[in-house]
């Protein structure tokens, strides 16, 4: 046997993109704005059972084992020749945005399932079992809560708050996970696995900006959304002085601008803050806005710096408050994710395997939120990114890796998962 280190295991990169593009036909649409066809598979949709079951169907294919739990997550296993050691997990998620492309998630369960069937080609047995998940709900778009499978499989959200959330008719998760057919029996409370490794496309610029194939994930910044609505006081615009004003749309917009100056200030490490959605209302031409409602989305890979920045927003909302008659602010935190570090034991591995299929890469951190952050809670855990065009859009029918890029990602993606199933 040859040694660990120079093992490396190249996939069927053509059969690895027939299944992408294959699975890009469930739930597939023709998207208006961009004259493409986008996916369309929210969680627990017909579209996404119909995923669902090719994607199982892949997996019995493959020789693996295939369990469901009660929140619908779905684990194909390969048994190991040791079948008491704890296995190597990797996968990700199959559900999407409405306006989705054919790589968030899919690559990283796809990419699973191709090492799979390279392994199982080439007759490599590896000491420990493996295992391919697809976590439900990774998008948080139908229930709500992002990572929401993963989130209960690491146990820091209950089976039970889960499975009661409802979409915008009011179907709770519970009821559609029994009506598509995936309320599976398996305890949802995952065991922990020997490691966990993700293989992503990476939804962002950096790795083309570094003109590098492959990103060594260092971890998952920070996330704080809230919700803030000010409550002014409508007015006729002709008629009402300005002195007399409580003006909800012009706190909005001073709230834009001095997010805008904390990033600028540098005084909050490397902070991140978006004002994504902001309405005013009564919304008339000649009507003193009576209130506003904006989201505010900040990042930051630094928890102290994130709270901080949280503290310097709030004391600002205060500032508003007290500076004329009239006006009040509520708010109201959606999200809160603290900064989760990757292992460096996996990022070792993981850059050790793309040293040896000759892949440049750099390390990097997540800008988004992703089911590994939810599964580091459990074993040691890192991830793969793989780049993307178009300065890496996402969550859009333009989102595209070149079936090159793709390939190797899951070739990095197979030579870790090997080396660390044959760990002790
Ligand atoms: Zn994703």
């Amino acid at each position: 046997m040859t040694s660990p280190t120079s093992d490396t295991f190249t996939i069927n990169g053509d059969r690895l993109w027939q299944s992408l593009m294959d699975l890009a036909d469930i739930g597939a649409y023709d998207d208006e704005r961009t004259g493409l066809r986008g996916v369309n598979r929210l969680a627990l949709t017909d579209a996404d059972a119909a995923g669902r079951r090719q994607v199982i169907a892949w997996m019995e294919q493959a020789g693996l084992a295939v369990r469901v739990d009660r929140m619908g997550n779905i684990y194909g296993r390969r048994e190991g020749t040791d079948p008491a050691a704890a296995p190597v997990l990797t996968g990700s998620h199959i559900d999407s945005v409405a306006t989705a492309g054919a790589f968030d998630g899919c690559l990283g369960v796809l990419g699973g399932i191709e090492v799979v069937r390279t392994l199982d080609e080439r007759g490599i047995t590896t000491r420990r079992p493996i295992e391919v998940a697809v976590f439900t709900e990774e998008e948080g778009v139908r229930f709500g809560t992002d990572m929401l499978g993963s989130a209960v499989a690491a146990g820091r959200l209950t089976l039970r708050s889960a499975r009661a959330l409802t979409d915008r008719d009011g179907l709770t998760l519970g009821a559609e996970l029994a009506r598509t057919g995936f309320d599976g029996p398996t305890d949802v409370r995952l065991a922990p696995p020997h490691a966990y490794v993700e293989c992503h496309i990476e939804q962002g610029p950096v790795l083309a900006d570094h003109d590098v194939e492959i990103g060594v994930v260092t971890g998952v910044q920070g996330i704080s959304w809230q919700k803030i609505t000010l409550h002014g006081r409508a007015a006729h615009a002709g008629t009402t002085p300005t002195r007399l004003r409580a003006d909800a749309g012009l706190a909005a917009a001073q709230i834009v601008v001095r997010l805008r100056a904390l990033v600028d200030s540098g005084e909050y490490g490397d902070l991140r803050a978006t004002v994504g959605h902001l309405v005013v209302h009564p919304g008339l031409t000649n009507i003193v806005p009576a209130r506003a409602e904006l989201t505010v989305d900040l990042r930051n890979p630094d928890d102290v710096q994130m709270t901080r920045a949280e503290e310097a927003l709030a004391a600002f909302l205060r500032e508003l408050e007290g500076g004329g008659p009239g006006l009040s602010v509520t708010t109201r935190q959606m999200a809160r994710t603290a900064h989760v570090p990757f292992d460096e034991g996996v990022q070792k591995v993981v850059a050790q395997a793309a040293d040896d299929h000759g892949l440049a890469h750099i390390s990097l951190l997540s800008g988004a939120g992703h089911d590994a952050q939810e599964i580091a809670a459990l074993c040691p855990t890192a991830m793969i990114f793989v780049r993307g065009e178009y300065g890496g859009i996402s969550h859009n029918p333009r989102e595209y890796s070149t079936p090159q890029a793709c390939a190797h990602g899951v070739d990095v993606l197979a030579t870790t998962l090997v080396r660390l199933a044959d760990q002790d």
